[in-house]
């Protein structure tokens, strides 16, 4: 039975190694830590269910299959329950034999790969929870730091209190932001966004924001216009998270620019959707960094005194937003001359475009 096991094994490729009793077996398994085990139930010494326990021990991952010549159902059932994947009743055809090994490591492949992204996932998560309880940790930090010194009483000066008293405000209006973007996330992880889809037109939500935002863009030198708008505006989406897209895009669009600068937005009704373009002509992306700017957290390190505010997270909320709407973002950028944000929907319900 082995040397004909052995011989279809090899034939296919491959690798085996074979015991003449469960003691070896198990040693056998112990150094070469297989893939696959063929265990017969009725051996000399150790039984085949005792061996089956001691490779589950050794390696969960490895695939045990039962090869037996008294195929009760008990034996079956017993043989289950202690681990074996499979079970093959003698006598058994090649073919047979092939197969319930293709079938087992198949199942193998599947459980490693599950067992892999379970670990990314737990990565991820803590990596997630180290970044965020940083994040949390320097504003509180900072605002602590401030009022310790004003609560010393060691300044004496009013106007330099209340400057003191403005920086605590600005970290805290960050820290704001940042639970509020990390609600947001939340929010999305458990699927929320998409349950309020219906159709409207996009326009006069872009004309509203650009209302909105064009007080604190003149405070930064920087103009804001509509641009053209090409065929139909109507998307099927959630107003309100659409709206925090644009209103994230043009409050970057107006962060990561210059006095003097212009930012405009333009519609294009096109077969397959909209797309709407939020360019500007502000500081750029390096190309290195184009890759990872909608990643969580991603912020491209700034030089100079003057640093930008953010907690790196409204782009990766802003394309979650997008594909929960079966949308594309995607960005084209020139250091120093701009970048241009696009953000493509797929079309309104016709029906409501009337
Ligand atoms: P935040 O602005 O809070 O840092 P975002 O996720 O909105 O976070 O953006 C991630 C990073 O991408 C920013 O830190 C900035 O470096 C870069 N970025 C985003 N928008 C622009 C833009 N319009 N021009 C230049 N850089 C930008």
């Amino acid at each position: 039975m082995r040397d004909s096991c052995r011989l279809i094994l090899d034939k296919d490729g491959f690798r085996s190694a074979e015991a003449s009793d469960g003691k070896i077996g198990i040693q056998r398994t112990e150094q070469l830590r297989p893939d696959l085990v063929l265990v017969d139930l009725k051996m000399p010494g150790i039984s085949g269910l005792e061996v089956l326990q001691k490779i589950k021990a050794i390696d969960a991952n490895i695939i045990p299959i039962v090869i037996t010549g008294y195929a009760t159902v008990e034996s079956a059932v017993e043989a289950m329950k202690r681990g074996a994947y499979d079970f093959l009743p003698k006598p058994f055809s090649p073919e047979e034999l092939r197969m319930i090994i293709k079938r087992g490591l198949e199942h193998r492949r599947l459980m490693e790969e599950t067992q892999s992204l379970r670990r990314e996932k737990k990565l991820m998560e803590d990596n997630f929870i180290t970044l965020v309880s940083h994040q949390l940790r320097s504003p509180v930090a900072a605002v602590m730091q401030y009022f310790e010194v004003i609560l010393s009483g060691l300044i004496k000066d009013d106007s330099q209190k209340n400057h003191m008293l403005h920086k605590a405000k600005i970290r805290l209006e960050g820290l704001l932001e940042l639970i509020n973007d990390w609600l947001d996330i939340a929010r999305m992880n458990s699927g929320q966004i998409v349950s309020n889809k219906k159709p409207f037109p996009v326009v006069p939500l872009l004309s509203r924001l650009l209302d909105f935002y064009k007080p604190q863009a003149a405070k930064n030198g920087v103009s804001i216009i509509m641009g053209p708008t090409k065929g139909k505006d109507i998307v099927c989406g959630d107003a309100e998270s659409l709206e925090q897209v644009f209103a994230n895009l043009i409050t970057n669009a107006i962060k990561y620019n210059r006095p003097g600068g212009r930012i405009s937005i333009s519609v294009e009704e096109e077969e397959s959707g909209l797309t709407i373009r939020v360019s500007d002509t502000g500081i750029g992306i390096p190309p290195e960094h184009l890759p990872h700017i909608f990643d969580q957290f991603y912020r491209i390190p700034q030089s100079g005194d003057k640093k930008i505010r953010g907690s790196g997270l409204g782009l990766s909320i802003a394309k979650k937003i997008i594909e929960a709407h079966d949308g594309l973002m995607t960005v084209t950028s020139m250091p120093d001359e701009g970048s241009t944000f696009c953000v493509h929907l797929p079309k309104g319900n016709p029906a409501a475009k009337n």
